[in-house]
């Protein structure tokens, strides 16, 4: 018998192992995707006609690539994100298989064009079912455009396996959500039959969200953030209010790329239990951060689960942080700071360790927790004067520095209140009396409230994406053009403080937000307030006007004096004047609340 066994021509081996990896219009929209975050675009273009059936675009302005290149990156295994099998061990790319590009080739007619930065003229090829068709020269930006036509044209069996166009958008906007949501920071534009349905200009992870899936996400968003030596977690969980009943928006990511976990689901649900009523969902974006050695992302190229070394101290964590920053946000019904009891059976290996997860509020401080020293209560107390003088120079004028002096008497107090302090009352709508079983407090509420919020709005700045709550009805501000160009220098501190807030036109501004913190304000009063403010003293290098900025808006947006409030919303502003750093002066130095203990009851009494 003669021998009858061939090796398969190169376009057939290409058509059977694309089969693998491109099923359907949006794996094409993936491998594109991941292609130019991986080679460090800071602009993507999606453009897509008819589901992705007709063409799948994706324009880039990363790295590109030269001639041989070009042509290498359709071979089956070409890659340049790994040498050696060491490497997939280090993975921080989104590809590595090199087998995207071909096996698209070999299913599609597909047109890449792209340059890279130095070579002068860029390279266009064309190919069919595996075939170069046609290459030559061409004049373009840096970066790669890949055209995807007719997919699937030569495997009609396939072709007809595809659900219809409504199915297939959205398993394109799915991959497209997923790229988009983890890299915030790229400027991502999505254009179905010539229409925009997506604009994402490169922001923050917040940011990102609201863009995706919409401004009222906004609101529902309590921010997530642990870091431990196995894994560091980012990212946010929707309040329990918000849970739907249809699966809600929910998102694990591990260095950069989506995953699926219902393991690791199970323990964000447990971590809701009892806030969200049964068979309702919680959304989360979630983003881990893990060494690349203690994940296995290689299992199959279409597979979105991910092995991790150590699943059940991560899932250990993720519960018990889920669980944390419910509660730091008062949407679980107890704060708990303890370490949860997980924690305590972590299958450690010998001579391993986790550390202890950190939470970004102050954890030593504790309002609550029992008097240490009262001589530091004699000192800021009222009827000593504390050291006002100082303060007001430093405060006064922008030419010092505006951080807060680190005096002995701005230290920290640690005084003595319990959880069930008592609001006596209102007193002439300025002063909030609180009694404690150490004393009474009688608090400055317009001083006490620009406090708050100007440590609010610092941590803004600093540290975690402000809160903003929508206003019913945005409001337009009209200016002159000198005051639009303060609030234009004012726009980016602005915002990172929670203001929903940009330009309309040339000199008005619209404003759709403020700050969570705020209670109510008037927005056009407090626009007109804070411009005044900058008019004298503009800020010299944008430190100075960050601070300028907060501490601006802090006391026009603070509750006035005159203003009756509820005897919860005096509780609320009490307890978070005392997490403040700095609870007992105002931001120009002055007292926002004394104290009468005993002892000073009974000098007063004394004569
Ligand atoms: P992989 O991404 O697994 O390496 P692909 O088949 O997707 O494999 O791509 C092959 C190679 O082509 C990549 O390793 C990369 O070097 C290059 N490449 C693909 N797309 C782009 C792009 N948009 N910009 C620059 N280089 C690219
Ligand atoms: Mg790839």
């Amino acid at each position: 018998m003669s021998d009858i066994i061939k090796l398969l021509p190169d376009s057939i081996a290409n058509q059977i192992a694309a089969g693998e990896v491109i099923q359907r219009p949006a794996s094409v929209v993936k491998e594109l995707l991941e292609n130019s975050v991986d080679a460090g675009a800071t602009n993507i273009q999606l453009i897509v006609k008819e589901s992705g059936k007709a063409l799948i675009q994706v324009v880039d302005n990363g790295k590109g690539m030269s001639e041989t290149d070009a042509r290498m990156s359709f071979e089956r295994h070409a890659t340049s994100k790994i040498m050696n099998a060491d490497d997939l061990f280090r993975i921080r790319t989104m590809g590595f298989r090199g087998e995207a590009l071909a096996s698209i080739a070999a299913v599609a007619q597909l047109e890449m064009k792209t340059r890279s930065a130095d070579r002068e003229v860029g390279t266009d090829i064309v190919m069919e079912g595996s075939k170069v068709k046609r290459q030559e020269v061409c004049a373009m930006e840096r970066g790669t455009t890949i055209s995807v036509k007719n997919l699937f044209f030569n495997v009609p069996a396939r072709r007809k396996f595809l659900k219809s166009d409504a199915v297939e958008m959205r398993h394109i906007i799915d991959e497209f959500q997923r790229v988009a949501l983890v890299n915030p920071d790229i400027d991502f534009r999505f254009y179905h039959n010539g229409q925009a349905l997506f604009q994402l200009p490169a922001s923050n992870i917040r940011q990102r969200i609201i863009g995706i899936l919409g401004k009222s996400y906004n609101e529902k968003l309590v921010p997530l953030e642990e870091a431990t030596d196995l894994v560091n977690l980012t990212g946010f969980v929707g309040k329990p209010e918000a849970a739907k009943k249809s699966r809600g928006e929910q998102f694990l990511f591990v260095n950069g790329r989506y995953f699926k976990s219902p393991y690791f689901h199970s323990a964000i649900q447990k971590a809701f239990e009892g806030l969200v009523p049964h068979g309702h969902h919680p959304s989360y974006f979630i983003y881990f951060d893990v060494d690349p050695e203690t994940i296995d992302v290689n299992i199959h190229p279409t597979k979105t689960e991910i092995k991790f070394e150590d699943e059940r101290s991560v899932y250990a964590i993720l519960r018990s942080s889920v669980k944390r920053s419910l509660g730091q946000y008062h949407v679980s019904p107890s704060i708990d700071f303890e370490p949860e009891q997980s924690f305590d059976i972590l299958p450690l290996k010998p001579g391993q360790s986790v550390s202890a997860p950190t939470i970004k509020v102050d954890p030593a401080f504790n309002p609550f927790e029992p008097q240490k020293s009262k001589q530091d209560w004699e000192r800021g107390s009222s009827f000593q004067k504390p050291m006002t003088e100082g303060w007001e120079a430093l405060y006064s004028g922008l030419e010092g520095d505006l951080n807060q002096p680190e005096t002995p008497e701005t230290q920290k107090l640690e005084f003595q209140a319990e959880e069930n302090e008592t609001i006596v009352r209102q007193i002439g709508n300025r002063y909030i009396l609180v009694q404690s079983t150490d004393g009474i407090f009688l608090v400055h509420q317009y001083r006490a409230h620009a406090r708050i919020l100007f440590e609010a709005f610092e941590n803004s700045l600093m540290n975690t994406e402000a809160l903003v709550q929508q206003e019913l009805f945005p409001v337009t501000i009209e200016l002159s053009v000198q005051d639009t160009e303060i609030m234009k220098s004012a726009l980016d501190a602005l915002i990172r403080i929670g203001f929903d807030i940009e330009l309309f036109g040339e000199t008005s501004f619209i404003v759709r937000g403020i700050p969570a913190a705020c209670k109510e304000v008037n927005i056009e009063e407090t626009i007109a307030g804070f411009v005044d403010d900058f008019r004298e003293n503009k800020p010299k290098s944008s430190v100075q006007m960050h601070q300028q900025v907060i501490r601006s808006m802090a006391q026009h947006t603070a509750i006035r004096s005159g203003n009756a409030l509820k005897a919860q919303e005096m509780i609320n502003l009490f307890r978070e004047l005392m997490r403040c750093k700095q609870p007992q002066f105002d931001l120009t130095g002055k007292q926002t609340f004394v104290l009468m203990n005993t002892g000073t009851l009974d000098k007063l009494f004394s004569v």
